[in-house]
């Protein structure tokens, strides 16, 4: 095995402690080389279960973080899916091989760009990523079969739970923005109404509404 091989070994490992059982979720993991969504300081890194800084104040999560909400999502290979918060583009390139289909929506245009250009790279051609307050959803493609958010914040945005398809999932952290006091939920959407279950403690930046000036 390579050193960069045996990185990966070590990180799925890792995963595998902490829950994400699921082995679609692994392979997808284990295939997508997180250091090309890495800036050059933290490179070194790129294969610890941390999460990193990728410009504007943002982050890409931490692998383990990244495997649960994936698993969580229960992603199948026909569905449409909405990510809000495209950051490096990260969690869409772990996605991407499970759906049929990846909308993508990042408020900041330089990010955007640059994840854009990563999953061309990658030759990952399912995701259509687009700038725009993912707050609001997605309408012109809505609706979803699955809604993953990856910025904090104290409500589900009603846009996306009425993107929602009946019967969807959605995973997000809800809770106190920019503080400590997040947990990340799936949420089910049933005739009944709601089920909404906390699964982990988190700390995510927050989901900031309209778009910052350029
Ligand atoms: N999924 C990303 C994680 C990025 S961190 C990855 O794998 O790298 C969260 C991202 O959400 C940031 O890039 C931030 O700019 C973006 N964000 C925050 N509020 C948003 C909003 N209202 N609409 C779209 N993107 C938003």
């Amino acid at each position: 095995m390579s050193p960069a091989e045996s990185r990966v070994h070590r990180l799925l490992a890792e995963l595998r402690r902490h829950g994400v059982g699921d082995a679609r979720v692994l392979a997808a993991i284990g295939r997508v080389p997180r250091h090309h969504f890495i800036a050059p300081p933290f490179l070194d890194q790129a294969y610890e279960n941390v999460a990193l800084p990728i410009g504007r104040g943002q982050t890409v999560s931490q692998p383990m973080v990244v495997g649960l909400m994936t698993q969580a999502l229960a992603v199948g290979e026909r569905m449409k899916v909405l990510e809000i918060g495209t950051g490096s583009g990260y969690q869409a390139a772990v996605l991407a091989p499970l759906c049929r289909r990846l909308y993508s929506v990042e408020r900041h245009r330089p990010l955007l760009s640059e994840a854009e250009a990563r999953l061309r790279h990658l030759r990952i051609h399912n995701v259509t990523c687009r700038l725009g307050d993912g707050s609001r959803g997605w309408p012109e493609q809505a609706p979803f079969d699955r809604i993953i958010v990856t910025a904090a914040a104290p409500d589900v945005p009603p846009a996306l739970l009425e993107q929602l398809k009946p019967d969807g999932l959605m995973v997000l952290p809800l809770g106190d923005v920019g503080g400590i006091d997040q947990e990340l939920v799936l949420i089910a959407k049933t005739p009944e109404g709601l089920d909404i279950r906390p699964f982990l403690a988190v700390r995510f930046v927050p989901l900031v509404e309209g778009l910052p000036e350029e």
